[in-house]
C-alpha cells in the first residue's frame, strides 16, 4: 500500500516537472521569437507583461511594431481590452494611440468610427450619449466648436434647425416638462392646478401659477426680502390664445425672425405650463440689478432656473432673459445650476436618454 502511494506521489511529481518545462520551453521560445523580430529586452518584457496569453500568437503575426508597445505602455491601458486596441489600431494606424484606448475604453461598439481627436473628447464628456454619436461627429466635423458645445447643441436638437421638427410635450414629466422649439403644448392644456398669485407677490395681471412652483416662489420672495432684495411676478401662466395673439403682435412690429428671437410661437411657450414667470423687469436693464444677481445666485435654491442664459442663445433659441424663471424642483435645479447647463441638455440626459 505505501508503496502504492509512493509511485502515484512520484508519478504526479514527474508529471509537473514536465509541464514546468514544456512552459520554460514555449515561453522562451516566445522571448526568442519576439527578439528575432526586433523587439528590445525591454519591449519583450513589457509584451510578456502585459499582452494575454491567447494573444501572442496575434503579437507575433504582427511583425516588429513599436505601436504596439505604445499601445501597451499607455496610461489607461487596460489587459482585457488588449483584442480591441489592437483590432481598433489596424484600422487607425495614423491616430493618436491614446484616442483608441480611450475609445475603446469607453465603448467597443465605437470601433467603426475614426479614432478622431473629435470622437476621443465627446467620449469624455460628462453628457455624452451614445446613441446621438453620429449627430455629435457631423456636427462637430461641420462647426469648429469644442466636444462640450457639440454635446450640448445635439442634446438639445439644435443641430436640427429651431421649429423644424415638432413633437408633443410629455404632460408626464411634470416639473420637469419640456417646452420650447422642439416641444410643443396643444392648444387646449391649461394646468389642473394654478393657484393666483397675490399681494406683495403679484404687479401683474397674468397672475397665476401652478401649486408647487407658486409656492416655491413665494418661498423664495420671502426669503430674499431678508435680504433686502423685493421679487415679485409680473407675467406668470399665459394660456394658448395670449400667446398667440402676442406673438402676432410682435411680428407685426419686428417681423417673424426678429419675433422669434425673444417670442414664443403659441403652443412653444413656456409660461403656457404654469412653472414660468418673469420677475421684476421685462428689460435688458434688469441684468446687472440687485434683484437679479441675487436670483442668478439663489434661484436654484428654491427649485428655479435662469432659463435662457447668456451665452447659451444658440442652444435654447432665445436671447439672454434676465427675468424669465422657470420651475423645475429642487433637484434638477441644482444641477442644471452646478453644472452650468440648459433645461434641454438636462432633458435629453436624465429624462429622454435610457441608456445612462
Ligand atoms: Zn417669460
Amino acid at each position: 500500500m505505501k508503496k502504492k502511494i509512493m509511485i502515484i506521489i512520484v508519478i504526479v511529481l514527474l508529471l509537473c516537472l514536465l509541464g514546468f518545462s514544456l512552459f520554460l520551453f514555449f515561453y522562451n521560445n516566445l522571448e526568442r521569437k519576439l527578439k528575432n523580430i526586433g523587439y528590445t529586452n525591454e519591449e519583450v518584457a513589457i509584451i510578456l507583461n502585459k499582452v494575454p496569453h491567447e494573444s501572442y500568437n496575434e503579437v507575433l503575426n504582427l511583425g516588429y511594431n513599436k505601436s504596439l508597445i505604445n499601445i501597451l505602455s499607455a496610461k489607461n491601458y487596460l489587459d482585457s481590452n488588449f483584442d480591441l486596441y489592437l483590432n481598433y489600431y489596424m484600422k487607425n494606424k495614423d491616430e493618436d494611440i491614446n484616442n483608441i484606448i480611450t475609445i475603446m475604453n469607453y465603448n467597443a461598439d465605437l470601433i467603426n468610427l475614426p479614432a478622431s481627436d473629435l470622437l476621443a473628447n465627446l467620449v469624455q464628456e460628462k453628457y455624452y450619449i451614445n446613441d446621438k454619436v453620429t449627430r455629435y461627429l457631423d456636427y462637430g466635423n461641420s462647426q469648429n466648436v469644442d466636444a462640450k458645445k457639440v454635446i450640448a447643441i445635439v442634446n438639445s436638437n439644435a443641430d436640427l434647425g429651431f421649429y423644424n421638427s415638432i413633437y408633443e410635450s410629455n404632460l408626464n414629466d411634470n416639473n420637469l416638462i419640456l417646452v420650447n422649439k422642439f416641444y410643443a403644448l396643444k392648444n387646449d392644456y391649461v394646468p389642473s392646478d394654478l393657484i393666483t398669485l397675490s399681494g406683495q407677490y403679484n404687479r401683474a395681471f397674468n397672475n397665476k401659477m401652478r401649486k408647487e412652483a407658486a409656492d416655491s416662489f413665494m418661498n423664495m420672495v420671502d426669503a430674499a426680502k431678508l435680504d433686502n432684495i423685493i421679487l415679485y411676478n409680473v407675467s406668470a401662466y399665459r394660456d394658448y390664445a395670449y400667446q398667440e395673439n402676442l406673438y402676432n403682435i410682435y411680428i407685426k412690429k419686428d417681423g417673424k425672425d426678429e419675433a422669434d428671437k425673444y417670442s414664443a410661437r403659441p403652443g412653444h411657450s413656456e409660461h403656457q405650463t404654469g412653472l414660468s414667470l418673469d420677475i421684476n423687469n421685462i428689460s435688458d436693464d434688469f441684468e446687472n440689478s440687485d434683484e437679479a444677481v441675487w436670483l442668478q445666485n439663489n434661484a436654484y435654491k428654491y427649485g428655479f432656473i435662469l432659463r435662457f442664459p447668456k451665452g447659451k442663445e444658440d442652444i435654447t433659441g432665445y436671447k439672454y432673459e434676465p427675468w424669465h424663471y422657470r420651475y423645475v424642483g429642487i433637484e434638477a435645479a441644482k444641477v442644471i445650476y452646478d453644472d452650468d447647463i440648459t433645461l434641454e441638455e438636462y432633458y435629453a440626459y436624465y429624462i429622454e436618454n435610457t441608456s445612462n
